[in-house]
């Protein structure tokens, strides 16, 4: 074992801070066995703060309308091959419902950047999701909508955001967008939501095209100093409509080595093990659990445009009506030791800042 990477790993699992070189030479040198001892302690941190208890989120897909043109996604406004669709506010209170009854208590509205999805009409559906679930949280994932917006619909009762940072190196993030869209504007949207007082999610993809591991030891250091509340990591998938069609898919192992080290990082942080996770490999997800993920994001969209919401290729759980998901997911959870529960799923500080040093 590199002795110098191993003592990196000693540091950060007794809670220390490090420099974004201290990551790259960690991303760069750890071995097996290092990666091992890793997820453990990953796995140790995960288990104190939040037992074998497993997060869940009802993701709604409202629509797949988008006037931006990033690269890697296959809801980009120029792939004419999507088949575009918007959900009505009472669709998306249905399946709310329906979500409710299955036992979730967090919704995700997820969807392009789409200016049909107007603040007053958000906001009264907000508000209307509230009212018929009080004791839920509802989480935005709708890209940067800018101050004005972002305020009305916390006004309107949501409670969490979701804007993964896509990736924290100026350079890369040129690579993965067009020049319509600024990395500034990306993570200054996530400062500005920080503010309004939303839990806030940042995040970014694994494997991504052109992506090198100073882009990653870059991303990690972020996390470490902007402390999000939530992280939404997976790995990249090619979609055959975008201009990234032809790159290789980020690989299961890696992605389950950063949710790793990002438990560790900020141990108390709600991590998903993401549907992108699930995609690249039969148990992804089980695994993203086992290397300290907390969070999954089940698919309460209508089973009727499930396919139409295709951010990447081969995307699984596009055919199961919504009790199906949860059911599978619980299995699976059951499977390796793990339990959902019907909860908001709130991120917990309790012990969270001895970092397992009882
Ligand atoms: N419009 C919203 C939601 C985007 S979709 C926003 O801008 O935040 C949610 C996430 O899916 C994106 O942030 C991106 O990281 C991920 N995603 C998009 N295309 C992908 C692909 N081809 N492979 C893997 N993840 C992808």
């Amino acid at each position: 074992m590199n002795t110098d990477s191993a003592l990196l790993a000693k540091r950060l699992i007794d809670g220390e801070k490090l420099k974004e070189s201290e990551y790259l030479l960690l991303l760069s040198a750890s071995d097996a066995e290092l990666k091992e001892q890793l997820r453990q302690a990953a796995v140790k941190q995960r288990r104190r703060i939040y037992g074998n208890e497993v997060f869940v989120r009802g993701l709604i897909e409202i629509g797949n309308h988008c006037k931006n043109d990033c690269y890697y996604c296959g809801i980009r406004k120029s792939n004419k091959n999507a088949d575009r669709y918007r959900l009505t506010p009472d669709e998306i209170l249905f399946c709310a419902d329906e979500g409710y009854r299955l036992g979730f208590r967090t919704f995700v509205l997820q969807g392009g950047e789409d200016a049909a999805f107007s603040d007053a009409l958000l906001a009264g559906l907000i508000s209307e999701i509230k009212l018929r679930h009080p004791d839920c949280a509802v989480t935005l994932s709708l890209g940067e909508r800018g101050e004005e917006s972002f305020r009305a619909l916390y006004a309107a009762g949501a409670d969490r955001y979701l804007l993964r940072h896509e990736t924290a190196s100026p350079d890369h993030y040129k690579k993965l967008h067009p020049p319509a869209l600024s990395f500034a504007n990306r993570m200054e949207s996530l400062r500005i939501l920080r503010k309004i007082g939303y839990a806030v999610g940042a995040g970014f993809m694994v494997g991504s095209p052109f992506q090198t591991k100073a882009d990653l030891a870059k991303d990690l250091f972020f996390i470490q100093e902007f402390r999000p509340d939530m992280c939404g990591i997976g790995p990249f998938i090619p979609h055959k409509d975008t201009p990234f069609a032809d790159f290789p898919a980020g690989a299961l192992e890696d992605t389950c080595f950063l949710l790793s080290l990002i438990r560790l990082i900020v141990p108390e942080i709600l991590l998903p093990a993401t549907t992108a996770l699930g995609t690249v490999h039969p148990t992804g997800r089980e695994q993203g659990i086992l290397s300290g993920a907390n969070v999954v994001m089940p698919n309460l969209s209508p089973v009727s445009v499930r396919k139409k919401y295709s951010l990447y290729d081969n995307k699984i759980c596009t055919g199961e009506e919504s009790a199906e998901c949860r059911d599978c997911l619980n299995q699976r959870m059951q499977a390796i030791g793990y339990k959902i529960v019907t909860d908001r799923g709130d991120k917990r500080t309790k012990g969270a800042n001895n970092n397992g040093n009882l």
